[in-house]
Order: C-alpha cells, then sequence, then structure tokens
C-alpha cells in the first residue's frame, strides 16, 4: 500500500502525494522562544523529522518551513521582568533551540523564519480581511469575526454554531468553550512593544503570523501542516479562518498532529513546570541518541509516557543494533551468498518500508528491524551467513539510519556537575603530588572519556568542556 497519512481534517488515513509536483510544501509551528524548549516539544519536532527523512526515502523533495514565535504575551512579560528587549530575550533561546535541533540530529527544515520579520505582511493579511468583511476593530485592536466563516470548527470538529457572536477574546491560547471572536492586531498597552503599523501602534496575534508565513512561502493551498495536538483548537482553526477567508481556497490538504508527551500522565508543559530540557537529560549522563530513539520510537499519533527506564531501555536497543553493524563490519564469514538470507533481507525492508508507509508506524518499523538483526545474528552463529549477505543488510541497516539515525555515536557529553569536575582535579592533584602519576594520568582520561579537557597552565588546571 501506498504512503498514508491520518489527516485530523478528514479524520481518515488518506493516500498522500503532493498537489503540483514532485516536491512536498510543508509546515510546522515552530517554538515560541522564551524558554529552552522541552523534551515534550522535541517529541513533536522529532516527528516531523522522521515525516521528513521517510517523505526524501519516498522520493520527494521537500520545503518545509518552521516559523519562530518570537513576539508573544510570555516573551513579552519576560523578557520586561529581566529589563531586556525583546530581541536580546528571545536571541538565547532562538539559538539554544537550534543547538538542541543539532544534537538530537534533527534536520533544518529549508526556511526558519521569525515572527518580528513579517510584520508588514501581517498588516497586509489583516487589511485584506478587513476588505473582505472578516474583522472589526475594539478599542484600537482588529479582530477576527468568526461567524462570518462557515467553515470554523472543521479541523477540530466542533460545532461552533451557538457561540455568542461579538464575544471575543485577546489572549492567544483558549479552550474549545471559549470559542470567540479572535484577536488579529493587538493595540499597544502601557510598556508593550509596539511597531507603528496602518493598523495603528501594536503587535500581531499568535495565530495570523502562521497564516502569513505558510502562504508567503508555500502558496494558497499547502500539501502538510504538522504540530502538536494542543495547536488544533484555536491555532489551527484559526489558521483556516484566516487563510481561506483571504483566499478562498483550501489553506492545508494534510493536518498532521503529534500527540502529547507525558510524565506522570501529565502532559509535559512549561506552564506546569514539569518538564525535562534535552540538556537537563544530557547532564545526567544520556545521550542524544538515547533521547532521540525513544522521541521517534512510539508512533506520534500515541502518547508516549517519558520514564528514565523507558530512555535507558533506548540507550540497550540502540547498543544492539550498534553491535550488529559492528559484527557485520568485522566477521570473518566464509565465502558465498545464502539465497534464503538474502529473501530474509528483503523481507525485512519491506516490514520496514510499508510500516513507515503506514502512517509513520515507527515502532513496527523498529520491530521489522530488530527481528531481522536477531535472526541474522542466529545465522552468523551458525555459520549460515556468508560474506555475499554482508551488503544487504548493510544497505538495510544504512536505510533504518537514515530515518532514525542513531547508530552513529555522538562525541561524549559529560554528566559531570562543575564541582565533580573539580572534585576529580583536586583528587588528581593531590595524585601528583603524591607522585602517583598512574593514577594521576588515569583520572585524566576518565575526565577525557567524560568529555572533560584539562590544561596544565602555571596557575594551576584549566579545564572546558568539549
Ligand atoms: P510551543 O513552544 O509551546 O508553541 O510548542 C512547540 C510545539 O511543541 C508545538 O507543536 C506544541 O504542540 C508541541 N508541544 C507542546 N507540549 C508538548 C508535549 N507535552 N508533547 C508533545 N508536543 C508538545
Ligand atoms: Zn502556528
Amino acid at each position: 500500500m501506498a504512503l498514508r497519512f491520518y489527516n485530523t481534517l478528514t479524520q481518515q488515513t488518506e493516500p498522500f502525494t503532493p498537489l503540483l509536483d514532485n516536491t512536498v510544501r510543508m509546515y510546522t509551528c515552530g517554538p515560541t522562544v522564551y524558554h529552552y524548549v522541552h523534551i515534550g516539544n522535541l517529541r513533536t519536532f522529532t516527528f516531523q523529522d522522521i515525516l521528513r527523512r521517510w517523505l526524501r526515502a519516498r522520493g520527494y523533495q521537500l520545503n518545509h518551513v518552521m516559523n519562530i514565535t518570537d513576539v508573544e504575551d510570555k516573551i513579552i512579560r519576560n523578557a520586561a521582568a529581566e529589563h531586556k528587549s525583546i530581541e536580546e530575550y528571545t536571541e538565547v533561546y532562538t539559538k539554544a533551540f537550534y543547538e538542541d535541533m543539532d544534537t538530537l540530529r534533527l534536520e533544518r527544515p529549508e526556511r526558519l523564519v521569525k515572527a518580528t520579520e513579517h510584520i508588514a505582511d501581517m498588516v497586509a493579511a489583516i487589511q485584506k480581511l478587513g476588505e473582505r468583511g472578516f474583522t472589526y476593530v475594539s478599542e484600537g485592536s482588529v479582530y477576527y469575526r468568526i461567524a462570518n466563516f462557515p467553515g470554523y470548527g472543521k479541523l477540530s470538529h466542533n460545532d461552533f454554531s451557538g457561540i455568542r457572536a461579538g464575544a471575543r477574546v485577546d489572549v492567544d491560547e483558549y479552550d474549545k468553550a471559549d470559542a470567540r471572536d479572535f484577536v488579529l492586531w493587538k493595540a499597544r498597552k502601557d510598556g508593550e512593544p509596539g511597531w507603528e503599523t496602518p493598523l495603528g501602534t501594536g503587535r500581531p496575534g499568535w495565530h495570523i503570523e502562521c497564516s502569513v508565513m505558510a502562504m508567503k512561502y508555500l502558496g494558497e493551498t499547502l500539501d502538510i501542516h504538522t504540530g502538536g495536538v494542543d495547536l488544533t483548537f484555536p491555532h489551527h482553526e484559526n489558521e483556516i479562518a484566516q487563510s481561506e477567508a483571504i483566499t478562498g481556497k483550501p489553506f492545508v490538504r494534510f493536518w498532521l498532529h503529534a500527540e502529547h508527551l507525558s510524565i506522570e500522565a501529565q502532559k509535559m508543559s512549561k506552564s506546569l513546570g514539569n518538564f525535562y530540557t534535552l540538556r537537563d537529560l544530557l547532564g545526567m549522563g544520556y545521550a542524544p541518541e538515547s533521547v532521540r530513539y525513544l522521541l521517534a520510537s512510539v508512533p506520534y499519533r500515541k502518547k508516549l509516557n517519558f520514564t528514565f527506564e523507558g530512555l535507558k531501555a533506548a540507550a540497550t536497543s540502540i547498543e544492539r543494533l550498534r553491535n550488529f553493524k559492528l559484527r557485520l563490519d568485522t566477521d570473518k564469514l566464509a565465502a558465498g551468498k545464502n539465497e534464503k538470507l538474502v529473501e530474509r533481507t528483503r523481507a525485512a525492508i519491506k516490514a520496514f518500508d510499508e510500516a513507515l508507509d503506514d502512517d509513520l508506524n515507527t515502532a513496527a518499523s523498529l520491530a521489522a528491524a530488530f527481528e531481522y538483526a536477531r535472526d541474522a545474528n542466529t545465522a552468523t552463529d551458525a555459520g549460515e551467513f556468508l560474506s555475499g549477505n554482508t551488503a544487504g543488510a548493510l544497505h538495510f541497516l544504512e536505510r533504518f539510519d537514515s530515518v532514525f539515525d542513531v547508530l552513529k555515536p555522538s562525541a561524549r557529553v559529560s554528566g559531570l556537575s562543575d564541582a565533580e569536575v573539580d572534585a576529580m582535579i583536586a583528587e588528581r592533584n593531590a595524585a601528583k603530588k603524591a607522585r602517583d602519576f598512574v593514577r594521576a594520568d588515569r583520572i585524566r582520561a576518565d575526565l577525557a572519556a567524560q568529555g572533560i579537557v584539562l590544561e596544565d597552565t602555571k596557575e594551576g588546571v584549566r579545564w572546558k568542556r568539549q
């Protein structure tokens, strides 16, 4: 069966091909850069990375846009608390986000775009909505009149026909029960940053940003739009209302939503404070590949309950495949080719591909890889795996890793705190003083294995993380 995805809009699993040519036009709601992203956010971004890689494996090219929300209520509040401009404040977390993406081997979308660099485009879009009769002004702010958009509710599958016309909401995030006219342009309040525009001095609401940047770079109808499930309503519902009111055309063909990562049965979120960042986990000594594997291993439409046991199990799973690859690279095998194993390899690749074609069923594709590794190991032990079978097995592992990307170890990231490093250095100094150079060298090597490099200077020992 062909490549297919579950589409939130139609509530069906549908065969996927791009609309125009061989290029998939895809938009992803990126992070709000008011903090480091947590591993819940990263689950959604990892799903998008697997999606990208699988679309490419299936022969498509990508035009993928992701926004960075760098102006928003929480950003403004936090920046003010730290007496910083929003640029200064968001720059740190934007940079950290790019670093986290690299650490987790998340491919960069073809375009990463910032909300604050598209204010004029947003103003133009709001003006167009005004010309078409979808807006009204109240106390200097511009609102979208949802009663004028007949399809309102079609993505979140809610019947909003009974809503109170004219009731409005100024905040960007709210519940389904609270469906109301939403803000497109917020008039500046005291102490807030604002842009002087024909709409008045103010700033855009969150929803208009994505409609505008998506259509600017991808055209009026996108192939795929992704995000976490919490964005379905109101954010994506509002994106549809804005975009379709402007163009009169379908905004997005396939809406793909990732389920949440939870911890102790609660959604991991910044506002609940129950979160780990990638940096937290690396600081505890876990490898980035383990985090990536764990986040990718549960199919994206299933809830993922984060546990440290799960993270350790991910490391073990990766180790098994690495050992299998090591064996393929180094074992001395008898000459020849076992046709039964050629067939077994073909079947494994087929099972792997079919699982990912099935709405990215990562769990089933991983199962195909592990069952194959087990069978190949058994065959090797029995002397049935011949040198002519190696290329096929390596080809499968390459295909596996073009999607999961966990086989190559990352440079070690230290799990030691600064105080622990200092304590080990003090121990090494004591060993040197006692002329126990073997011990001193051992400590230096142990630190090096954790990515800590020592430099002996006249002033004493300096160290840095690699
Ligand atoms: P935000 O920075 O809050 O706008 O979120 C960035 C992305 O992470 C969005 O696609 C959210 O839907 C997603 N997200 C937020 N919390 C979680 C979670 N606990 N699990 C999975 N995805 C999440
Ligand atoms: Zn968005």
